[in-house]
């Protein structure tokens, strides 16, 4: 009901906009993505088809996208820099990916003890946190909207219980990203390996440890038949992914079509949240099924306390080295506060309720 009330106002939106600027109401268009993801690959690679969708039926077959996944253009990390030069038109990956080239685009994914999604989409669409993102993607020729969450990430599969600190030490774990470096603050030692290879560095000890996104995506790729412990989360709490348009490309657009973009991607976006909830439950009732040997396991608080103190301390570093990290830190910092005071006598008091009378 939601999707379809925030589709009927677009169409509204657009016939009005359309009687305005007849001049190029006939013009079409077809807009070029790459995605960093293969072909066929579930939840992500869904969300940029339902976008394109979406985008010709509301446009009644005006402006068109053509998705190239992994297969065809050969370069899922690269998908910035094609973007950028205008060798595609748009893209679908994630911000984080990029903070090699741009540091300060790492903290439009997620990040470690954030915020959770419903607080950071409130963050992106009313808290600043778009027009943040726009400073930061504009100097490289593109717009970045919000593209889609995982929701909470699951924290890893381990293939031995970890009861302390002193079992974190020297352990090879695959995990990417700000969370790997706070891992590597309290011992661990984090690698990324291309998701391909993922099951046979597990199965061979070339890694202790494995974390990829949550039982829907994990269970595709037979973590359960090797590893019994699977941990709860803390370093991914809302992971978006992201939409990148060529600001040169967006700028020759419509304003009507610019609209039915935004909305598509913005529907795309609630799409992959709703979607990652309904499949993970339906993979984790699954795993719970077939596999009893699997744990769910919480590190104990000695870890927590550690990796809070290593991810502020990391913060302060990101911040002392860039102004614009600084003021993305501070407002997500200062979102987060406001944000959970409410969050705390709303979802987690509801929820703090239902365990105690389940
Ligand atoms: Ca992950």
């Amino acid at each position: 009901m939601k999707i379809r009330s925030v589709l009927s106002a677009a169409v509204l939106a657009v016939a009005t906009t359309f009687a305005s600027s007849q001049a190029l109401a006939q013009d079409t268009f077809t807009l070029r993505l790459a995605e960093t993801w293969g072909p066929n690959f579930p939840i992500f690679g869904d969300t940029t088809k339902r976008f394109a969708e979406n985008v010709e039926k509301m446009s009644d077959g005006r402006l068109k996208v053509r998705i190239d996944s992994a297969n065809k253009h050969k370069a899922p990390l690269g998908v910035f820099d094609m973007v950028k030069a205008g060798q595609y038109d748009m893209g679908h990956s994630a911000s984080y990916y990029w903070k090699g080239k741009v540091p300060e685009t790492l903290f439009f994914t997620s990040m470690p003890f954030g915020m959770n999604a419903m607080e950071q989409y409130a963050w992106f669409y009313h808290g600043g946190g778009m027009e943040l993102m726009q400073e930061v993607y504009e100097p490289h020729n593109m717009l970045s909207f919000p593209g889609g969450n995982t929701g909470v990430q699951m924290g890893g599969w381990f293939r031995e219980e970890i009861n302390s600190l002193e079992d974190l030490q020297g352990l090879k774990m695959r995990i990417p990203g700000f969370a790997g470096e706070v891992f590597a603050e309290v011992g661990v030692n984090p690698t990324n390996i291309a998701p391909g290879e993922l099951y046979t560095a597990l199965e061979r000890n070339t890694i202790d440890a494995v974390e990829w996104v949550g039982p829907a995506l994990d269970l595709r790729l037979g973590f359960q038949q090797i590893a019994d412990y699977y941990y709860t989360g803390w370093h991914e709490p809302a992971t978006e992914l992201q939409f990148l348009v060529n600001k040169r490309v967006w700028d020759k657009l419509p304003a009507d079509l610019q609209e039915i973009m935004r909305v598509a991607m913005r529907t795309a976006s609630y799409d992959m949240l709703v979607h990652s909830q309904h499949a993970n439950a339906e993979a984790w009732a699954n795993i719970r099924k077939e596999y009893p040997n699997v744990q769910i396991k919480q590190f104990p608080d000695e870890i927590f306390d550690a990796m809070y103190e290593a991810n502020n301390k990391l913060l302060k570093e990101a911040a002392a080295e860039s102004d614009m990290a600084a003021k993305i830190i501070e407002s997500q910092q200062n979102y987060l506060e406001q944000s959970r005071a409410y969050t705390n006598i709303s979802e987690r008091a509801y929820l703090n309720t239902m365990a105690e009378v389940e």
